[in-house]
């Protein structure tokens, strides 16, 4: 989708802080981050959001979770991490290219509830 802020990411149209990578995925640093090492990952292919996702995409993108989240704990030892997906913009969904949010979370002091 050429109007697509995160398939510009995927073509390397527009930089962005690039986490990890492999054929069907990419996960870079959100440019918002709630909370330090906030890390969004996608699917190469534009699917809309999970009710356009097929199975196969959606294995491509939970397959890469636990080693990213490991990778995130590693760099930046938060004590827990939560992973969120919004779908549909009453969902609060704001850029319409599949993604999961992960989110390390630090102690009493991270700021979220
Ligand atoms: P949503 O609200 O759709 O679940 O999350 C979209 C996320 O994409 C937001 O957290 C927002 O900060 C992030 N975002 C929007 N545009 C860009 C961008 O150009 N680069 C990066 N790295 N993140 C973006
Ligand atoms: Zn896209």
């Amino acid at each position: 989708m050429s109007d697509c802020i995160f398939c510009k990411i995927v073509a390397g149209e527009i930089p962005s802080a690039k986490v990890y990578e492999n054929e069907h995925v990419v996960a870079f640093l959100d440019i918002s981050q709630v909370t330090k090492g906030h890390t969004l990952i996608i699917p190469k292919v534009h699917k809309e959001n999970i009710f356009e996702l097929d199975e196969e995409t959606a294995r491509h993108v939970f397959e890469a979770v636990p080693a990213i989240s490991r990778a995130l704990k590693a760099e930046f030892q938060p004590d827990g991490l939560n992973t969120i997906n919004n779908n549909g913009e009453i969902a609060g969904q704001t850029v319409f290219h599949y993604h999961m949010h992960l989110i390390p979370r630090y102690g009493q002091g991270d700021g979220l509830g």
